[in-house]
């Protein structure tokens, strides 16, 4: 589609995430939710809806969730309630999913993300909580042509379902409001946010309207969207559908559409499966939930360091770059580490640059998250006082870093190991006069007033010293006796 005809219209998007809470038992019974068990292992007569089983609130839950609505600045409301929002599927044994309705547990709260150098605040609706459905299993079975299966592990898992308002603008908001969204939460500890585990996901609500129009369009609601990429992906072709049909007179049908990542597009599912009406009714199993003032105090009390804070104070207490203070506080592990290894006596600023090259480069490599880190922050810190104390040269510590790397073992133990250690003045003086002895056309012209040749002095001193000689003494020496 032209840019021209593109460029009149404008998208609106809001999204809903789903995000599993970090509990050890379901939320309305003392099943485990861990990931990958042999399925259907943990279940019991609640998740599984039999008969006459009566749902108990899954105390830490309702706690993560209060801590998940604060760090959005949501209300968190002193009376919340759990309703029955019935529909019928094989994944959904009760008949009903429980989830709060009308009185949720949190309203009013707001996201700041990142855009074009400045901020944006993006609404968020709700927060409120309720129980996961289980998995279908319609693949990877000899008779998958004909049979599915079901895997209740899920079922009953506690989940937070926080609905952003309309306020997304493009692709790359949502983009941004996403990862946002995911780092203030992973911050907060009460979730994994782990797209590929299914701990968060994500569906998108898009319209397009034309430019200057005030009032919204029609959405559609896209599902499936279990990456960051899809997200993106599935929000461009839907816009450029949805722009298409208008275009061609026609009229955008409000439906839910599914992400096809083989055919790269949006699909409508069918209709009548998702024409629901769920007749919500307040669940008589469980009590009104009360929230009150001192919990809230509590639980904000509680609060560890949220991204935004912990950047601000990466920024004031160790004068490093606002770039590599943002970098460092991706995830709080790595600000963890970061901050770990200054404790242990590492200068600030060369911790930052080592970990963002060298560390996060080997990780990388190695497949492996900074939690793995073969080097712990104290051993890092080591190496890099020793740099520092000029008892190796950078280029040296490189090779350190990577044996470290590879071995675990500490710095000071490698360094001796190798006989790394610096080479002496006496030894810096020797070769720095053999270069120069060696090269009298080169002294010349550095004496008739070409600098350049002395970076060639330089390299050849380095060269000689196998670059372990401190670059400084070398300067030195070498315009002195240059001189
Ligand atoms: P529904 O009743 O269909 O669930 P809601 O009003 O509850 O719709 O909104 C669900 C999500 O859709 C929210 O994230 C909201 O921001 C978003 N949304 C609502 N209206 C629009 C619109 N016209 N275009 C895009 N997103 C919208
Ligand atoms: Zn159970
Ligand atoms: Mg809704």
């Amino acid at each position: 589609m032209s840019p021209g005809i593109l460029a009149r219209y404008e998208p609106v998007i809001g999204l809903e995430v789903h995000l599993q809470l970090r509990t050890g038992t379901k939320l309305f019974c003392a099943c485990s939710t861990r990931f990958g068990d042999p399925p259907n292992k943990n279940t019991c007569p609640v998740c599984l809806g039999l008969p006459g089983a009566l749902p108990v609130l899954n105390r830490g839950a309702l706690d993560l969730a209060i801590r998940a609505a604060l760090a959005l600045h949501a209300t968190v409301h002193e009376r919340s309630r759990f309703a029955r929002k019935n529909y019928f599927y094989p994944d959904l044994p009760k008949g009903y999913q429980i989830s709060m309705y009308e009185m949720p547990l949190a309203t009013a709260g707001w996201l700041e993300i990142p855009l074009d150098g400045a901020t944006k605040r993006i609404g968020i609706t709700r927060l409120h909580m309720e129980d996961d459905a289980a998995k279908n299993l319609h693949e990877g079975f000899p008779d998958s042509d004909r049979n599915s299966y079901i895997d209740y592990n899920r079922c009953g898992v506690p989940l937070v379902e926080i609905v952003s308002e309309p306020d997304i603008r493009s692709p790359e908001e949502a983009y941004a409001y996403l990862t946002t969204l995911k780092q203030v939460l992973e911050y907060t500890g009460v979730s994994d946010c782990n797209m590929e585990e299914g701990s968060l996901r994500c569906d998108a609500n898009v319209s397009v309207r034309r430019r200057g129009e005030d009032k919204f369009g029609t959405k559609a609601e896209v599902k499936n969207l279990n990456s960051f990429r899809y997200l993106q992906h599935a929000l461009e072709y839907e816009i450029e559908r949805q722009i298409g049909v208008l275009e061609s007179s026609g009229r955008v049908e409000q439906e839910t559409r599914l992400w096809s990542v083989a055919a790269g597009r949006t699909e409508p599912m069918r209709s009548k499966e998702f024409a629901h009406d769920y007749r919500y009714f307040p669940e008589p199993d469980l009590l009104p939930v009360h929230v009150s003032e001192a919990l809230k105090a509590e639980i904000l009390s509680k609060m560890p360091e949220l991204p935004d804070a912990k950047r601000a104070r990466f920024l004031r207490e160790f004068q490093i770059t606002p770039y590599d203070a943002g970098v460092l506080t991706t995830t709080r592990a790595l600000a963890d580490y970061f901050e770990a290894a200054v404790n242990a006596g590492a200068p600030p600023k060369s911790a930052a640059n080592w970990i963002q090259t060298e560390l996060l480069r080997r990780l990388n490599d190695a497949g492996k998250e900074i939690a793995e880190s073969p080097i712990a922050p104290a051993a890092l810190a080591e190496l890099l006082r020793i740099i520092e104390r000029g008892q190796i040269t950078g280029a040296s510590g490189k090779k350190v870093f990577a044996k470290m790397f590879e071995t675990g073992d500490p710095a000071s133990k490698i360094v001796a190991a190798e006989s790394i250690g610096q080479i002496s003045e006496a030894e810096i003086e020797r070769a720095c006069r053999e270069v120069v002895e060696k090269n009298p056309d080169n002294v010349a012209k550095y004496k008739a007033g070409n600098d350049g040749v002395f970076k060639f002095f330089v390299g050849q001193v380095m060269r000689a010293t196998r670059g372990q000689a401190s670059p400084q003494l070398v300067n030195g020496t070498l315009k002195r006796l240059l001189s």
